[in-house]
């Protein structure tokens, strides 16, 4: 059975924020979840499936592996193992519900993670760069360190659960552990709410990071820069940034890991004859020897024309491909020595064409089997 989609699994879009996955988890783990649909195996089955794109989805290694490589990119069973539902509850649970059996504070969120789209040249991704990318974030607010509290002001211990982000409600027999109300969880409360922040510990500022790029990225890569993404709630760590590289494709160039490939145009005579002809490298020209009666199609390897691996430092070579060129537009002079020379070519005991004598041949036994 093919897996579904983790975002479709929880219903959310591409770009929500983990806090909209996690609210989306808590929807659903409530209505699937095994104590609440004794002997249920369709909702035991749901149960599994949204917890483990929860898992995935909220691990922002794993989320990006996934974002770009979908289910072949993470492997649920790796690492964590098959948890049981009862340790679903007590861990998992517990930084979703705020606190949960464990009480306490809830926890400052950690800052998202944002990703930047870098497009580069070939020639860029190669030789490697410094780049200044603006980046429009959100930063821990100046005026109050991202307390949320006014200058001057800090938060005060909430009265109504004593800083423990917690109170006990009774609904008939029981007794109920929530969120406080009145603090939100958070155990603190801000009276004068910071002007510039208006309490949220956060503003959003653009903010310009010279970025190096290391020679030999490819398409695909991805550069973390850690602590560069979101500040963190109430001075909570930052998220980190991820710089996604794409290299445009290049007029001349195609890139396959290490090595460059390209195609140069030869004339016949050249090709018939044998001499130097000029290739380009992403250095500059150089000299290439071509053999005489060298064929269309031939590849001729330069090594350590390549790129420069960005992992290993190996250096892939250059594959340039010769493709004779059929001379356009000739005056009547030079078809008639073309004439003159083809006809020169028309006497098999002299083998100028070894290909195409071996292909008349294949098509003559072809149709002698077939009359056979
Ligand atoms: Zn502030
Ligand atoms: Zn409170």
């Amino acid at each position: 059975m093919s897996k579904r989609d983790y975002y479709e699994v929880l219903s959310v879009g591409r770009e929500s924020s983990e806090r909209e996955i996690k609210k989306a988890y808590k929807r659903l783990a409530m209505k699937f979840h095994p104590d609440r649909n004794p002997g249920d195996k369709a909702a035991e089955a749901n149960f599994k499936e949204i917890k483990e794109a929860y898992e995935i989805l909220t691990d922002s290694d794993k989320k990006a592996a996934y974002d770009q490589f979908g289910h072949a990119g993470v492997d649920p069973n790796r690492g964590g193992g098959n948890a049981d539902f009862g340790d679903v509850f007590g861990d998992r649970f517990g930084d979703i519900f705020g606190g949960g059996r464990r009480g306490g504070q809830r926890q400052a969120a950690r800052g998202s993670d944002l990703r930047y789209n870098l497009e580069l040249s070939l020639e860029e991704a190669v030789k490697g760069l410094t780049k200044e990318l603006r980046i429009p974030k959100l930063a821990t607010c100046d005026s109050c360190d991202g307390s949320g509290a006014k200058k001057g002001t800090s938060p005060t211990t909430c009265g109504t659960c004593h800083g423990q982000g917690q109170v006990q409600m009774r609904q008939g027999f029981f007794a109920v552990q929530q969120a406080c109300p009145t603090c939100h969880g958070r155990g603190k409360i801000i009276k004068d709410l910071c002007n510039k922040c208006h309490g949220e510990g956060r503003v959003e500022k653009s903010k310009i990071l010279s970025v190096k790029i290391p020679a030999g990225v490819d398409n695909g890569d991805r550069i973390r820069l850690s602590g560069e993404g979101e500040a963190g709630e109430y001075g909570a760590h930052p998220g980190d940034l991820y710089v996604q590289v794409s290299v445009r494709e290049h007029s001349i160039f195609v890139r396959d890991g290490n090595n460059l490939y390209c195609e140069v145009p030869i004339s016949f005579g050249k090709a018939a004859l044998g001499g130097g002809i000029e290739v380009p490298t992403l250095d500059g020209k150089v000299n290439l020897k071509i053999p005489a009666e060298t064929q269309t199609g031939r590849m001729f390897r330069m090594r350590g024309k390549g790129v420069k691996s960005v992992r290993s430092h190996a250096v892939g070579d250059l594959l340039c491909k010769v493709v004779m060129e059929t001379p356009v537009k000739l005056n009547e002079r030079q078809k008639e020595m073309l004439r003159e020379f083809d006809e020169t070519l028309a006497d098999a005991s002299k083998k100028h064409s070894p290909k195409a004598e071996g292909f008349f041949d294949g098509v003559k036994k072809f149709f002698q089997d077939l009359n056979t």
